[in-house]
Formats: C-alpha cells, sequence, structure tokens
C-alpha cells in the first residue's frame, strides 16, 4: 500500500506518514470477534472500557504529544484527552439504564411483548482533522457500549494519535478484538463504507454528501454531523462585557476550527458601537502561540487547504468593502499559518464571509434595527447547527431562539455544546442527519429494535382459518 504524507502545522514539512491497511480484512475480524462483545453481561464491557480508561490515563503524555504534533496547539490537547476520559466514565455510568429491556403487554390479553435491543455489529466511524482524538470517539464510546464493533477512520491530516492510541488498546485484549482506528485518506473511508452496518460521519457538507449517497446504496443508517455557520444574535438589553467575551471565545478557541464556532455575529444598532470596541479590544489581547506552543492562545491554522479558504473569503469581504477591526492578516510563519482574531465590520450576506463556513478566527458584524430581521439573517444560512442568542432575561432570548433553525441554542453564552453533552439535539439543512449524538439518547442509535410477541395461553386465534 502507497504510504499518505502528513504536513506539520507548525512547520509545514511533512514529517510523517500514514498506512492504509486492507479494509475489509480488517472489518471482517472485527465482525467475527462482535459476537463474543455482544454476548457477554454489560458489566464485562464496562469493565473492559474502564481498562482501557487507565491504559490511556497511563500513556496520557504520550497521546497529548502526539496530539500536539497532529495540531500545532497544546491546551485543547489536552482538553481533548481529558475530555475522552471523563466521556467514557459518563457513558458507563449511563449505559445499565439504557440497555435495560423492558417487557409489556398488548392489548390482546394471551399476547405479550419483549421489547428487545440488538447492536448493529459493526460500526464504522469517519471523522475529521479539528478534534482529531474527541470526534474519532464520541460517536465509539456508546457504540462499544451498545455491544457494537466499531473501526474508526481518523482524518488523514491529523492521524499521528492514532498509534499511541492503538498501543493502549492493546493492553485490553477483549476490546482490541472488537474495536480499531485505521490509517487512510478518502478512499479508504469510501471502503470503509462498504463494509460496515452503520456509518457516523463527521466532516464537511461535500463529504458528508457523498456518504450519504454510499450509505443509501447500501440501506445501511448514517448519521452525520457536518459544517455550520453559527449566527450570535446580541439583543439591545443584552450584558455587553458577558456578551463579547462569550462570542470571542466561541469563535477563536482553537483557531476558529470548530464546526460550532460563532461565525456571524448580528448586534442590536443602538449597542454596535460599545459591543464593536469591547470585542476589538479583546480580541487584540489574544496572542498567537509562536514562536513557541506556550506563547499564546491562537495556535495554527491546522490544515493548509483551510488557509487557502480563510485567505479567499477574507479577500473577497475586503474587496466588496468589509472592513478589518483588528487581525487580518493570514501569515506563513516558519511554515506554519497563522491568522489572529479577525473583526470585521461593513459586512453582508453577499460575501463569502458569512454565507460560507469559515473555520478560522473571523469575527464578522452585522448591525440590525429589529429582531425580526436579526432572526431572518440569522436563518439566511444553508447551516442550521447551532446559535446563540444574548439578552438581560432568558424568556426574551428563548423567544428569539425559539426562531432560529438550528440544533442547539446557547443563551447567555456561546458554543455550549462543545462542552456539555446532555442536550439532544438534530442539525437542521445542510447541517447534519440523524438522531443526536448528544444526550443519553445517543447510545441507542446503535441499536435495532427487536420485537419478541408472545403467545403466553395454548389458545387458537380467533383470526386463524382453521
Ligand atoms: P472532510 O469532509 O474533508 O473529511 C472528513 C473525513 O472524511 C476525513 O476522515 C476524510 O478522510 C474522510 N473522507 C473524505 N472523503 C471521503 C469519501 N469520499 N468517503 C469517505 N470518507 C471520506 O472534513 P474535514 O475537512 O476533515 O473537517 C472539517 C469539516 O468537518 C468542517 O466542515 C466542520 O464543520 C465539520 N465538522 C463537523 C462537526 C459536527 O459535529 N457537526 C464537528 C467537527 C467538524
Amino acid at each position: 500500500m502507497t504510504r499518505i504524507p502528513v504536513r506539520n502545522p507548525r512547520t509545514g514539512e511533512v514529517d510523517y506518514w500514514i498506512t492504509p491497511p486492507n479494509v475489509a480484512e480488517v472489518c471482517d475480524r472485527l465482525r467475527f470477534a462482535q459476537r463474543d462483545w455482544q454476548s457477554v453481561d454489560l458489566d464485562q464491557r464496562i469493565a473492559a472500557l474502564q481498562q482501557w480508561k487507565q491504559a490511556i490515563q497511563h500513556d496520557r503524555e504520550a497521546l497529548i504529544q502526539a496530539l500536539v504534533a497532529d495540531t500545532g496547539r497544546f491546551g485543547v490537547s489536552v482538553l481533548e484527552v481529558d475530555s475522552v476520559l471523563s466521556s467514557l466514565d459518563r457513558w458507563c455510568q449511563l449505559a445499565p439504564e439504557l440497555l435495560q429491556e423492558t417487557e409489556k403487554t398488548t392489548a390482546i390479553p394471551f399476547i405479550d411483548l419483549k421489547q428487545d435491543s440488538v447492536p448493529y455489529p459493526l460500526v464504522g466511524v469517519i471523522s475529521p482533522w479539528n478534534f482529531p482524538l474527541l470526534l474519532a470517539m464520541i460517536d465509539a464510546i456508546p457504540a462499544l457500549l451498545a455491544g457494537c464493533a466499531v473501526i474508526v477512520k481518523p482524518s488523514e491530516i491529523a492521524p499521528r494519535f492514532i498509534q499511541p492510541l492503538l498501543k493502549t488498546l492493546d493492553q485490553v485484549p477483549e476490546l482490541r478484538s472488537i474495536f480499531t482506528f485505521i490509517e487512510g485518506a478518502k478512499e479508504t473511508g469510501a471502503a470503509l463504507i462498504e463494509q460496515i452496518d452503520l456509518i457516523c460521519f463527521t466532516g464537511s457538507v461535500k463529504t458528508g454528501r457523498q456518504v450519504a449517497e454510499m450509505a443509501a446504496k447500501r440501506f445501511i443508517p448514517a448519521f452525520l454531523e457536518l459544517g455550520g455557520k453559527d449566527p450570535a444574535i446580541v439583543l439591545q438589553s443584552a450584558d455587553l462585557d458577558l456578551a463579547t467575551s462569550a462570542i470571542l471565545w466561541g469563535s477563536v478557541v482553537n483557531t476558529g476550527q470548530s464546526c460550532l464556532s460563532i461565525e456571524r455575529i448580528y448586534v442590536d444598532q443602538a449597542i454596535i458601537e460599545p459591543f464593536t470596541e469591547q470585542l476589538v479590544s479583546k480580541a487584540k489581547q489574544l496572542k498567537l502561540a509562536y514562536p513557541t506552543i506556550q506563547d499564546g492562545e491562537i495556535g495554527p491554522i491546522i490544515a493548509e487547504r483551510q488557509a487557502a479558504i480563510i485567505s479567499e473569503q477574507l479577500q473577497d469581504a475586503i474587496d466588496k468593502g468589509a472592513i478589518v477591526q483588528c487581525g487580518g492578516n493570514l501569515e506563513n510563519l516558519d511554515g506554519g499559518w497563522w491568522c489572529d482574531p479577525t473583526v470585521l465590520t461593513k459586512v453582508n450576506h453577499s460575501m463569502k464571509i458569512m454565507s460560507e463556513e469559515t473555520f478560522g478566527p473571523i469575527l464578522p458584524m452585522m448591525p440590525f434595527n429589529t429582531v425580526g430581521e436579526a432572526i431572518a439573517l440569522a436563518n439566511d444560512s444553508i447551516y442550521g447547527l447551532s446559535a446563540a442568542v444574548f439578552a438581560e432575561s432568558t424568556t426574551e432570548a428563548l423567544e428569539v431562539g425559539d426562531r432560529i433553525e438550528a440544533g442547539a441554542i446557547s443563551i447567555n453564552d456561546a458554543a455550549l455544546t462543545a462542552l456539555i453533552h446532555e442536550g439532544e439535539k438534530n442539525a437542521f439543512h445542510a447541517s447534519g442527519m440523524g438522531g443526536s449524538r448528544m444526550g443519553a439518547a445517543a447510545l441507542k442509535r446503535f441499536m435495532r429494535k427487536k420485537a419478541y410477541l408472545i403467545k403466553t395461553k395454548p389458545i387458537r386465534d380467533p383470526w386463524w382459518y382453521v
């Protein structure tokens, strides 16, 4: 198999290679071992995952270093490892209640119903590069507890964490036989969809559409978590200090490389001046994590192709009249691509920066005169992932949130679904498809419902012929 080169986001150099496996062979192996995994008690599956958690804790440093090399940023890499550890605990606690079987009577007195759920044998996960570990694991953990075998194909742009993670899995043979990560690019992803029984895909709308088509051809369930262009609406009554800090974080954390980044800001005309002043002053305080990784908050742009998109969108906006209030420079420093938090005013929806996903630390702002206008602007998008509303009272904010076509609305905060996974949500429009990955019910996506209809008395049914 041909090796695939991997670029380092801080140096721009190729310093790592990955090798795609024979996908069909790996899938056959996992599918065979899954039968045992499905039949063991849930307690045993939980014990295996807890054992794995300890192995990850033991190798935590190596995993963090691999993620640092993958992404060029430090703090978020630590957060990724720690949130996977706590996610393992959370799902292990939730699973017993979620996987309880129920027995019911039916409307017919001599027939009972036993409602069962059967795991899809082999679940495939295809994940992106922006949170390489977190998004490789988010669907895998509940699927494993449900009794599925799981095969994950992370992005070819940030794959260095795969080998250290496989080393931790080697320490739990029971889990290793039904769970793996494979290296590869889009060809490997496409080959995977040919083999599995259910696909969880996180990535772009363009690829998501191809994945949906491939899954439809095979009649396998597809759960798609795609791009976004999340709006924030700031009403006149909002606490400006709180709103500017939350929106800045929600826009530039992980250098804006997050599906649920705030990418459009709509502010009541009455407060636009103090709002802009505060936002720009706070944005200017943030520094690039350059030349050393500990230097500042803003890491490099991980994917070179994303740097080209950000640059093109910025230029398009400037050509159409946008004003750069701060930042605005996409720089190549020692081979890596960097961009300071960039506040833009005088933007409108004819600009790509207001209609296409940017995936960078860019904060374009527009004033509005009426709440109705703000809602219409927020909904003027092909996306519907999440949104934020800022107002003095929760009631006022909720009334606006109610009219926004998005899966999750943060009230007086931004991008909360990045941290709080309890709320069930479905993306609207092009942002995704399928049952909620958040909330306890996420685990049930990996089970097929199966009904046993049980005759309890040896009597003849009145509807039989003879
Ligand atoms: P991408 O669509 O280019 O790639 C995602 C994954 O799909 C990669 O592993 C890639 O190798 C694989 N792939 C590419 N072509 C394929 C094909 N034809 N068949 C099967 N697999 C294929 O996305 P990306 O650039 O890695 O990630 C960024 C995108 O992901 C952004 O649009 C972002 O909004 C989105 N995203 C969404 C969420 C969410 O939860 N909604 C979270 C993170 C990122």
